[in-house]
């Protein structure tokens, strides 16, 4: 961060004409959004956008996501929609699912991070989408964690990443997602995920026509920039692309714990595992899916901090705000079970993995 510290304004969910005053005159301000809170600066502003890197301490080839409500706005970002992408949006807007499309002129390079694409996309939360009316301008806007950590997805959270480093965070509820949103872009008659997020690979060939393929980038393909894979970039000189995703290939999601992923029935015999390597009073975070794998009988370990989730959307809700409460209670190991790669469980997974330091 350049400078001293920030003197950070607290706002509440009925400030936000003060949020979009703050935007509007250059400053950064955090938010909720349905997936996680975001770090929002003016999308046009090139300073105020170079400002998010510094307070955020991510790499300058990590490309912004940028936040539009009125879709008169998409002009501002994108040069042009193709049509599957308008179907996309059509059936998914507002909501967690990003878009890359061509440019527009007055996108700054710093938020695409010298890209001839720009990420778009048109949040559902209500607090969100007052913010970004208030600025009357494109909100450029990543996730308000310091760079590799995970995503905030409470005002807590938000809060200890940021304060001191942006004008005004605006308290709202917990993120109802919990996981940052979908990104996928359109490649000749061919839909790419380069991440996954609450909108599924199942949900997106549901409303796109029959044989259009829905594919996920993998993430060797997104940290070699596999051209044969994945093609030039829309909007892109025709040419080697260089990487479809930027920001998949950098360390990210991990807490200071270390995390221990286990199918399902391998949870409880890796814990027990734990438990009896555990030196001293070294804790163990637990992470688990209701009903599955959690012995019925017998006592826990005190050193063990168990959380159990209903359903795979808790899991997702839950996933950032547990890796929080795990580091805040001391635990040095982390054992999470691995959803089936169904749904929004791949993308849990996807996340998982990263923070296990797979991939
Ligand atoms: P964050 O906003 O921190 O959730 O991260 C934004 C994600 O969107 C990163 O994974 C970026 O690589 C991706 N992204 C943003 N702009 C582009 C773009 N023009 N092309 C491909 N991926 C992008
Ligand atoms: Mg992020």
């Amino acid at each position: 961060m350049a400078g001293p510290p920030l003197n950070t304004l607290v706002l509440d969910s009925s400030q936000t004409e003060i949020a979009g005053r703050i935007l509007r005159d250059g400053g950064l301000v955090v938010f909720p959004t349905e997936t996680v809170y975001g770090l929002g600066a003016d999308a046009q502003n090139s300073a105020a956008c170079t400002a998010i890197f510094a307070a955020k301490g991510r790499p300058a080839d990590n490309p912004l996501i940028v936040h539009i409500v009125d879709p008169a706005h998409l002009e501002l970002v994108a040069a042009s929609v193709d049509p599957l992408s308008r179907r996309l949006f059509e059936r998914f807007a507002p909501g967690p699912l990003t878009l890359v499309l061509p440019r527009a002129a007055g996108i700054p390079d710093v938020v695409t991070a010298g890209l001839e694409s720009v990420a778009v996309r048109f949040p559902a939360h209500p607090v969100a989408r007052a913010v970004i009316s208030a600025a009357g301008t494109p909100v450029a806007a990543p996730s308000a964690n310091r760079s590799g950590r995970p995503s905030p997805t409470d005002f807590d959270a938000a809060w200890d990443h940021m304060h001191g480093r942006v004008d005004a965070i605006v308290r709202g509820e917990p993120s109802q997602v919990g996981l940052e949103s979908t990104v996928a872009r359109v490649v000749g008659s061919r839909i790419e995920l380069l991440r996954e997020g609450a909108i599924t690979t199942e949900m997106i060939a549901e409303v796109v026509p029959a044989g259009v393929p829905v594919v996920t980038v993998s993430s060797y393909q997104a940290s070699v920039g596999s051209t044969a894979a994945t093609g030039p970039l829309p909007g892109s000189a025709a040419g080697p692309a260089p990487v479809p995703s930027p920001g998949v290939r950098h360390r990210h999601y991990q807490p200071d714990a270390r995390v221990v992923l286990a199918a399902t029935g391998e949870v409880w015999a890796t814990v027990s595992r734990l438990v009896s390597d555990a030196a001293g009073r070294s804790r163990i975070g637990v992470l688990a899916v209701s009903g599955r794998c959690i012995p019925t009988s017998g006592a826990i370990d005190t050193r063990v901090d168990l959380v159990t989730c209903m359903s795979l959307d808790e899991y997702a809700r839950e996933l950032y705000r547990c890796f929080r409460r795990f580091d805040a209670t001391g635990c040095s190991v982390i054992v999470a079970e691995m959803p089936e790669p169904t749904g929004i469980g791949s993308a849990i997974l996807d996340r998982l993995r990263r923070a296990a330091g797979q991939v």
